[in-house]
């Protein structure tokens, strides 16, 4: 931990992450009503699953069945790099080696060890699509990585080893013997428990639907360890800003309705009951269906007009 006092942003993203002196931890059995609540509305659905053959629910499969069917279909049976997705990815793996690393170097080297690390990696990860990359785009894609590195150093406050700082953090839990599977992974957790704070890092802007994803993540927590995190935040590397929420039966409760509506949509298109439906969004601008889809094609040259 540096002994140099936080800048102005630095010191507003630490007054946000706080405990506040009347924080009171939730009790066991908070998760225990939780847990009994989202098991006796996913029942109907994971009869239809085992521990062979779980439905596995993940923030990136919440998050585009509850946005478009028609793209979540998509992007579940092929997976292709871009280079905004790639970006956050090398984003990630160079804050993760900073926040580990004890000798403190500059944002390009970060980002160097980030991209050597990515491209050795196995084959058929983003690794693949990086080595595809002309020299150009390699080099416009390292100036984008290093932009946001950088943006991160100057407006995220230096991490205290005290503070059990914890880097893509894994989560799962299985409800029904196996049959349903809940897997998170944040981007960041700090605290002890009873008192955690999981935070996503995001490339973009802050969006509304990103306090979505990290109740999910809360509902995990408190389920795996019986406790609840005191708080959840979404940073944004483009705009330095923090969003943050507490966590509180409220915000699980939100999100144990939004899984099980989830979970049923999922299960619906896994079991091709139906076609899937369509809705126009700013998924449209990644979406592999948008050459040939009308209602993105209406959405994003309306947008291109305004
Ligand atoms: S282009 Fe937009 S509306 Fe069409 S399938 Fe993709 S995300 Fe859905």
């Amino acid at each position: 931990m540096s002994d140099a006092p936080h800048n102005p942003i630095q010191t507003m993203v630490l007054n946000v992450l706080a405990k506040r002196g009347d924080f009171v931890p939730s009790s066991p059995e908070l998760a225990t009503e939780v847990e009994e609540h989202l098991c006796d509305a996913l029942s109907p659905i994971a009869e239809h699953y085992s521990t062979s053959n779980p439905l596995w629910i993940t923030k990136h499969a919440l998050s585009t069945v509850h946005g478009c069917e028609a793209h979540h279909v998509a992007s579940r049976d092929s997976f292709a790099w871009t280079i905004a997705s790639v970006r956050g990815t090398v984003a990630h793996k160079a804050i993760e080696i900073l926040i580990n690393t004890r000798t403190p170097r500059s944002p390009g080297e970060y980002v160097d060890d980030a991209l050597d690390r990515i491209v050795a990696s196995e084959r058929g990860t983003a690794s693949d699509f990086i080595a595809s990359l002309s020299p150009a785009d390699q080099a416009d894609l390292r100036s984008q990585v290093v932009d946001l590195v950088t943006k991160y150093e100057d407006s995220f406050p230096k991490l205290e080893m005290r503070w059990r700082p914890v880097v893509e953090s894994n989560a799962k839990v299985e409800l029904f013997g196996g049959a349903v599977v809940m897997s998170t992974r944040a981007d960041l957790v700090i605290g002890a428990p009873g008192s955690k704070v999981i935070i996503d890092i995001k490339s973009s802007r802050i969006m509304a639907s990103y306090r979505e994803d990290l109740r999910f993540y809360s509902l995990v927590e408190t389920l795996r360890s019986r406790q609840s995190p005191r708080l959840t935040a979404t940073f944004s590397l483009e705009t330095q800003r923090i969003d943050a929420e507490d966590v509180s039966l409220s915000t699980l409760s939100v999100a144990v309705h939004r899984l099980v509506q989830g979970a049923q949509l999922l299960h619906e298109l896994d079991q091709e009951k139906r076609a899937p439906s369509r809705r126009s969004g700013s998924t449209c601008y990644w979406c592999p269906l948008a050459a040939t889809c009308n209602e993105g094609q209406e959405f994003l040259t309306g947008d291109r007009d305004a």
